[in-house]
């Protein structure tokens, strides 16, 4: 850990000649000689607040060395408050921010207090990850030098400790803040609650926010995003609720923003329609950020016709709209929209960022155009000058390995500057098992084995590959060895939303209230879609069983028994929504096909990666996921 130099550092050659020329050698040497008192009579009231005056109004980085040597001839440095004006001018964000000088000069000071503590942590909880360092220093210094600390000078000291990264830190300053009794301060323990949600401590959270005795707005915010970042989505949607009904902390733009974050997550569509409904009573829908947000929530949601009437609604569209617009249109399978809403973007004059470039890359993905995609790939290189990251191969990847170019999508990994992740490779592996190219498949798993990154859903790809080519004797051997190491697959959840409220599902579950009904109505689905020729496909199972028993297996995937729960209690013909977090199997995706037709339902899916919309007994993806 970088330690702080002590105050009043001896007469260190590198200390002189680093100030050599500036106005703190003057001072360092003023110091030393004789200490003239502070100047205190009525005329230096006068002197005192012009001289702040001056401070405040300096513009220019070169007139602070000027100021300095004037406070330094005329003692009023030793003024605390002019000194903490000046010391602030210095160390906090602004284009005159010299933050190693501001330092110097206060360990030169030689009666610094609670608030000089406070500026120059807060300061250093500003900059840069290595100067958060200093600034837990500077925090451990005053409380050394027997400096109690106060609510600002602790909820700097944990910001310090957040970008530190330092859990251990953190809670040295929470119980501080306990020994010295802050805990009626608002703004600190909405500052404590922050780093217990960044330390994934979701409980230690909730708990600095129950003991508050006052809980401001943005107190609440904090717990909404707690939720969020904690994978609790839905408890973020409950707070919305209470905070809705509660007279006095009402949800501000900030808990809007929030928790259509959280509607886009969980694919809730009808609870995102009532925050949008709450924005425009609170005058919020003015606001580019929201719009940007309300986009992006419906595009996630499977709405991407609303998402364009937000869109064109739009007066002023930034280029986060834009690729807002150009993703929702790209993952609900509008590529070709999305190219033409990129053209329009460049035409209009607004700059396509790397995000942007990644929406129209799974535009071309998702919508197999490929010539498009490679095409848009060089534009973005050689004419926007943005160099491709992680996404933007990663869409590639993708692209060329849904179109059957497995070769090309592998060479293109192993040429690429960045460092390929385990994401990319099980982009390609899905490939692999769509086209059961099992050699290549295999080569993939040794390179996920390789990053450490290897997952249950890896082999069970793998073992898809073998079975859709019937290579038993592999399947049972990667079986074995799944066995022998105990790797486990994690089971796949899909949630559907009904009247707000979020059902889940996993497979073969059992723990919904409506349990009897939805099997019911699951057997009952079956019978009607055997009658329309829906055979279940066998092939999307592991095991060498007879194929009966794989129909049983297969029949209680999560998406069915979400489907099976969405037709028993919506009326009919009402749309079904449904969100999955793993990739949809080829059987359920015939299954929600044949679905949409018998019972002329719409059923959108969201997998992992796409939406797929079923109609007529058709997908948007066209079969190509
Ligand atoms: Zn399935
Ligand atoms: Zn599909």
């Amino acid at each position: 850990m970088r330690k702080l130099p002590p105050r009043f550092p001896s007469h260190h050659p590198s200390f002189r000649t680093r100030f050599i020329n500036t106005a703190a050698t003057a001072l360092h040497q003023n110091l030393r000689t004789a200490v003239p008192s502070p100047p205190l009579g009525i005329s230096s009231k006068a002197a005192e607040k012009d001289l702040i005056a001056l401070i405040k109004s300096c513009t220019k980085k070169s007139h602070l060395p000027q100021i300095h040597t004037h406070l330094i001839r005329t003692s009023f440095l030793l003024n605390p408050t002019i000194f903490l004006h000046f010391l602030s001018r210095i160390s906090l964000p602004s284009p005159l921010q010299n933050l190693p000088y501001g330092l110097k000069i206060f360990q030169n000071y030689a009666k610094p207090n609670i608030s000089l503590y406070g500026t120059m942590i807060r300061a250093h909880s500003l900059a840069g990850n290595s100067a958060a360092l200093l600034g837990f220093e500077l925090y451990k210094e005053m409380l050394h030098l027997d400096i109690s600390s106060d609510g600002l000078s602790s909820s700097f000291a944990i910001k310090c400790c957040v970008k530190m990264e330092s859990w251990f830190s953190g809670l040295q300053v929470h119980s501080r803040i306990l020994r010295d009794g802050c805990q009626c301060d608002s703004l600190l323990l909405t500052t404590l609650m922050d780093f217990y949600s960044l330390n994934g401590k979701c409980d230690e959270a909730c708990k600095v926010f129950d003991e508050m005795s006052h809980r401001d707005t943005a107190a609440w915010n904090v717990l909404i995003s707690c939720y969020i970042r904690n994978k609790r989505t839905r408890d973020a949607l409950s707070v919305f609720d209470i905070m809705e009904k509660s007279k006095g902390r009402r949800p501000d733009d900030v808990s809007c923003l929030l928790v259509l974050e959280a509607c886009a997550k969980l694919n809730a569509l009808e609870f995102g329609e009532r925050v949008r409904k709450y924005v425009k009573e609170c005058g919020f829908d003015g606001s580019m950020k929201i719009s940007n947000s309300l986009i992006a929530m419906y595009s996630r949601c499977g709405c991407v016709e609303k998402a364009y009437e937000i869109f064109e609604s739009m007066g002023n569209k930034d280029v986060v709209t834009w690729s807002a617009m150009i993703g929702g249109l790209a993952s609900n399978g509008h590529g070709e929209q999305a190219i033409r809403a990129f053209r329009e973007m460049q035409r209009v004059g607004v700059a396509p960022d790397d995000q942007t470039c990644t929406a129209v890359l799974s535009g071309c993905s998702h919508s197999g155009l490929v010539n498009e995609g490679r095409m848009f790939f060089n534009v973005m290189r050689k004419e926007l000058g943005i160099v491709p990251n992680l996404y933007h191969y990663g869409c590639m990847v993708d692209m060329t390995g849904r179109a059957g170019l497995l070769d090309e999508a592998y060479e293109l990994i192993c040429s690429m500057e960045v460092k390929p992740d385990a994401a990319m490779w099980r982009t390609l592996l899905g490939a692999c098992r769509n086209y059961k190219h099992a050699a290549l498949g295999e080569k993939v798993v040794e390179h996920l084995i390789e990053l450490k990154a290897q997952e249950a859903g890896d082999y069970v790809l793998l073992l898809n590959i073998y079975s859709s080519i019937s290579d038993w004797e592999k399947v049972s051997e990667v079986r074995k060895f799944m066995r022998e190491k105990g790797i486990r697959t994690t089971p796949a959840s899909s949630t559907i939303e009904l009247k707000g409220k979020i059902h889940e599902f996993v497979a073969d579950d059992v723990s919904h209230p409506r349990k009897k009904e939805i099997y019911d109505m699951l057997d009952e689905i079956n019978m009607q879609l055997k009658i329309a020729g829906y055979v279940a496909e066998i092939t999307a199972e592991l095991h060498n069983t007879c194929a009966e028993e794989k129909r049983t297996t297969l029949s209680y995937h999560s998406e069915k028994l979400a489907i099976a729960f969405g037709i028993l209690a919506t009326a009919p013909g009402t749309k079904i929504r449904i969100a999955k977090d793993l990739r949809i199997c080829l059987d359920c995706h015939n299954f929600a096909k044949t679905v949409s037709a018998v019972y002329n339902r719409q059923v959108v899916i969201r997998d992992r990666n796409r939406f797929h919309h079923f109609r007529d007994g058709r997908c948007s993806c066209n079969d190509y996921w």
